[in-house]
């Protein structure tokens, strides 16, 4: 089988922190399954650095931590990474939880102060609404 998942779960420093998530769930998972892996990560994609100000979804547009509207930056990610998707078709996407890019089920509500709402982060929301299987890391 072919995945595709969130760079930062397979150990890329590519996180807003500089660090990543490496997902040791993850790396069993692949080796069960014999896996190939595509790794993206969306916010790069979009050309944002590594590190970077965290971002929310603040009522609809991602916007970071000093109020700047990073928007675009994460949708024209979100779209480039939907494209590698398209070209790899993976039989499952596995994302990091609660990112603004990656976030499967939920996502920080946009106060800056860690409260979460249901809901998907740009790139989960595209590449469900593009019909492929998204599972949240938790949920693998
Ligand atoms: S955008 Fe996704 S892949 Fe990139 S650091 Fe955030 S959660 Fe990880």
């Amino acid at each position: 089988m072919k995945i595709l998942a969130s760079a930062c779960l397979m150990g890329e420093n590519c996180k807003y922190n500089g660090g990543n998530n490496l997902s040791e769930k993850l790396l069993e998972f692949i080796e069960r399954n014999n896996a190939q892996v595509v790794t993206v990560c969306p916010e790069v994609l979009g050309g944002l650095p590594v590190p970077r100000v965290p971002s929310e979804i603040v009522n609809g547009n991602v916007t970071n931590r000093e109020g700047v509207s990073v928007d675009r930056e994460f949708r024209a990610g979100a779209a480039e990474a939907l494209e590698i998707a398209r070209e790899e078709m993976p039989d499952l996407i596995v994302l990091q939880s609660r990112s603004p890019s990656c976030g499967v089920k939920e996502v920080y509500d946009g106060s800056f102060s860690g409260r979460k709402v249901p809901g998907k982060g740009v790139y989960a929301a595209m590449a469900a609404e593009a019909g492929f299987s998204v599972v949240d890391i938790e949920d693998l």
